[in-house]
Parts: structure tokens; sequence; C-alpha cells
């Protein structure tokens, strides 16, 4: 090595391997040998660390028994195989991720380089590599907050955004199966269940949708009655339910029941499984919670959005003056109901009711008068409806009535309880059509306006059906 004009007298004098040995006994990455036939030869303190195995445990051990999951063993031996016999090999020198082993059991992802020395027939390893459970986790965290705003900009109801929202964070957070358990009276009930593309519906998930819960019962009614999230590594020591022993047979192990806020307490439980045994972590752990709420928050606005909705639709298709159906909803009740009629094969009628010589009245007592004498008309008939019959403002002081009859009622009885019910000595006149079975809405309404033009003609204070 090259003498150093400016380096200190104690770097100088060092051994050059004392001088390495320091740099990877400090270094933040974990270094590991590995010599031909697999075994470990270094492992510095950020090794120890990294995977609970002390030095003097890990030197001498099988590199693959030691920090390679068991399904990763077979493609280890094949490589390290082919480079001994070809010297040739795809992993060394540059950057890769893998899944690595901690001597608890549980799997975690690193990210390492690989290179190696001596000759290529009998050639040693040497690798640096660090834990990147937190990056993948905030990558995790910022995927699975993506999709589930995604899905919940795209969704139109509660009921529409819960698959998705179980969906985004199973899929995101890399879970294997999920459900979301909502209360029904004292009992939690799954209505929903969400499994990863790699799998199909599955006997724990039919198990689940039969399942009823009394919290604290399971792992859902634990989190339901505690607000707060619960982690399993393993449900499946230590609990013998009818679910536990589904999951046992499908190789379930980890478990997080997240409680959904909505409004003022809980709306539901969301709950995921995966196959590997996650260790329990304080990070994960907040980041699911905290997409519980997200999810919560957007329910809650979702659910707001949609009652503001329906809040001005009815605003939309109400008369203000008389609080009945307007013309606009009117055009929708009668298309509805022709469509009814013609599935039920219901008879179906339409009158149009107008007050007679309103004109006259509001010259006499003034408008005002005239619009209270409105909505007192519009309140007593409303009041003598039956639940089938449809009452709407079809014009300034004119009503349309959509309605079915079956015997003995008539539609000229139920047309007569109305008119025989003006709150003053004011008369009205009504014309009354039943729906032919091939006219459409307008049809039907213009025999029903000319109906009431007859009674109107022939003295009014009456009503007229209109010939079939
Ligand atoms: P007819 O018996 O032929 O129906 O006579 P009429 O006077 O009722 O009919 P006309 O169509 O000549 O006049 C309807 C009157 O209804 C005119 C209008 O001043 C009154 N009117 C319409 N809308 C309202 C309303 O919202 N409030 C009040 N107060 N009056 C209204
Ligand atoms: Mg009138
Ligand atoms: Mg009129």
């Amino acid at each position: 090595m090259r003498e150093s004009e400016k380096g200190s007298p104690v770097e100088e004098t060092a051994a050059p391997e004392a001088r390495a040995r320091s740099a990877i006994d400090s270094a933040h990455e974990a270094f590991i040998g590995m010599d031909a036939g697999g075994f470990i030869t270094d492992w510095n303190p950020q090794a120890e660390a990294t995977f609970g195995w002390s030095r003097p445990e890990a030197l001498g051990r099988v590199l693959a028994e030691t920090i390679i999951p068991e399904r990763f063993h077979d493609d280890h031996w094949h490589g390290l195989e082919r480079y001994v016999d070809t010297g040739e090999a795809k992993i060394l020198n540059t950057r890769l991720e893998l899944s690595a082993l901690h001597r608890e059991g549980y799997e975690f992802p690193i990210e390492l380089t690989i290179s190696s020395s001596g000759d290529p027939g009998r050639p040693s390893f040497y690798a640096f590599l660090h834990d990147i459970s937190e990056r993948r986790r905030s990558e995790q965290f910022l995927r699975a907050q993506h999709a589930l705003t995604k899905a919940l900009a795209q969704a139109e109801s509660v009921e529409g955004a819960l698959p998705e929202i179980l969906a985004s964070l199973g899929g995101a957070m890399e879970w294997e199966v999920g459900s979301y358990w909502q209360p029904d009276r004292e009992h939690l009930r799954c209505g929903l269940t969400w499994h990863s593309q790699d799998r199909t519906d599955s006997p724990f998930l039919q198990t689940t949708r039969r399942t009823l819960l009394a919290p604290p019962e399971g792992l859902p009614g634990e989190a339901w009655a505690s607000a707060a999230p619960v982690w399993m590594t393993d449900v499946t020591v230590n609990s013998n339910s009818v679910r536990t022993e589904a999951a046992r047979r499908e190789g379930l192990h980890s478990a997080v029941a997240l409680p959904v806020p909505g409004g003022d307490g809980l709306r539901g439980v969301l709950e995921f499984f995966s196959v590997e045994a996650r260790p329990h972590q304080a990070e994960l752990m907040d980041m699911m919670s905290s997409l519980g709420v997200q999810a919560g928050g957007f329910l809650d606005m979702l659910e707001e959005r949609s009652e503001l909705v329906t809040r001005l639709e009815r605003l939309a298709t109400t008369d203000a003056l008389t609080g009945v159906v307007n013309r606009r909803g009117w055009e929708e009740v009668l298309v509805r109901e022709i469509a009814r009629s013609r599935r039920d094969g219901a008879p179906l009628y339409v009158a149009l009711l107008d007050l007679d010589n309103f004109k006259g009245y509001n010259d006499q007592h003034g408008h005002q008068v005239g619009d209270d004498l409105l909505r007192e008309t519009a309140r007593e008939w409303h009041s003598r409806l039956r639940a089938t019959d449809i009452l709407a403002r079809y014009g300034g002081e004119e009503f349309a009535l959509v309605f079915p009859t079956s015997p003995p009622e008539t539609e000229l009885l139920v047309v007569e309880r109305l008119r025989t019910a003006m709150s003053s000595d004011l008369t009205c006149s009504a014309g009354i059509a039943c729906w032919n079975r091939v006219e459409t809405a307008e049809e039907l309404v213009g025999r029903a306006d000319a109906a009431l033009y007859q009674a109107k003609r022939t003295g009014r204070n009456r009503s007229v059906v209109a010939e079939a």
C-alpha cells in the first residue's frame, strides 16, 4: 500500500489487515463472508445486530441455514454450484433486494452487494448489506395511501367504497386475506372478505363470513372493544377457535385488526392475515392504524356527501310553497309509476285537479291569502293520500295525482275524497285518465287535461273520467 504523506503515524504503522478489520467492524452495514462450501467466514457487529446471531455463533454455520428463507435455498445452492463450476454469476457486484431471515424466524427485506475474491474454482464471497424494512414500509404506506385515495375518489357510496378500501389496503400492505366487520346489534358480523390475487376464496374466508363475534371475542372483537388496533404475530399459537383452526389449515399466521372510526364512534373493524409470521412492529402498526383512521374519515365524508346529494335531489324535486313534489319531480314519478304498472299489471290513474275561479279568489283576498290556501289545500290532500298515491304541484293552482286502484275503490272515489276536502268554500275540478298500457306519460296527462277541460266547461266543481 502506498504510504500517505499526510497520514497520521498510527495509521501508517497499523497493518493494512488491521485497518480493514477496524473499518469493517465499525461499518453501519452488515458485513458477511462466505466460503465456497457455503459456510460463514466473516460476521461484523452490524451483522450481529441485523440477524440476531453473535459472531462466534455465526462463524462456521451454513449461511443458507442462518439467514436465507427456506424457499430460496435451492436458488442459493444452484447459484453457488454454477459459479464454482463456470465462474458465472448474475448476482455479483450489483445491488440486490432480497428477503432475509432473522434468528427469531421472521423475514425482512435487505439491500446487498455481493463480491467474490480468490480463484473462481475456490472463491470466497463477501457481502455488504442493510435492512430496508423502513424504506419498504414507507413505500408500502405511500402505495396504500395512494390506492386508498384513488379508491375513495371513485366511490359513490360507503357500500361501494368498502370493498375498495379492503382491497387497496390488503394489496398495498401485502396481506393475504382480509375482512371487514361491522356491528350487528350486540355482535360483530363479517360483511365483506378479500383475498390477494394469487389466492382463491377459501374455507377460512367462508368460516369468517359465517362467524358472529361478541366483543371482546376474537381479534376484531378485541379491536372493537378497545377501539385500538390489535396485532398477533401468530394466530395459530395459544388460540383454538374455529377460525384459528381454519387459519392453521391454510397457513395463515400474522393478523392485524384495525378499528375504523365513523361519526363519533366506530364504524367497523378491518382485519388482515399474512402467510409469513410478521413480527410486531410499532411502525407497521402505526401505519396500518393511520390508514384505518384515514379510511374512516373518507367514509364519513362520503356519507355526508351522499346525504347532501339526497337532500339536494329532494330539494330540486320539491315545490317550495306547498312541500309536495314539483313539476320536475312529477315527470320522474310518472315515468317510474308507469314502468311499475307495466311490470305488475295493476291499473294506473292520473288526475289533474285545478282550483275553480282562483283568479277571483286572489283578486278578492290578495295573493298572500291565495298562497296560504294553496299551501293548506296541499296539506289537506297530502294527509288523505294512501301510501301508493303521489301528489304533485303541476303548475300555479293545478295539482296532479298518480295512483293505482283496486276494487271496491274506484278512481272517482279517490279523487272525490280530495275534492270534498277543500279547506274553504272554494271548489275544484278534476280530469281523470286511466293509463291504456300503450300511451306515453305525456299522452296520458294530455287525456287527463282534456277531461279537466271538460269538467270546467260543464260547470266546474266536478270530476270527469276520460274515455279509455
Ligand atoms: P278556472 O276555474 O278556469 O281554473 O279559473 P281560474 O281563475 O282558477 O284560472 P286562471 O287560469 O284564469 O287563473 C289561475 C290563477 O291562479 C291566476 C293566478 O293569479 C293564480 N295563481 C297561480 N299560481 C299562484 C300562486 O302560486 N299563488 C297565488 N296566490 N295565486 C296563483
Ligand atoms: Mg283554476
Ligand atoms: Mg289553472
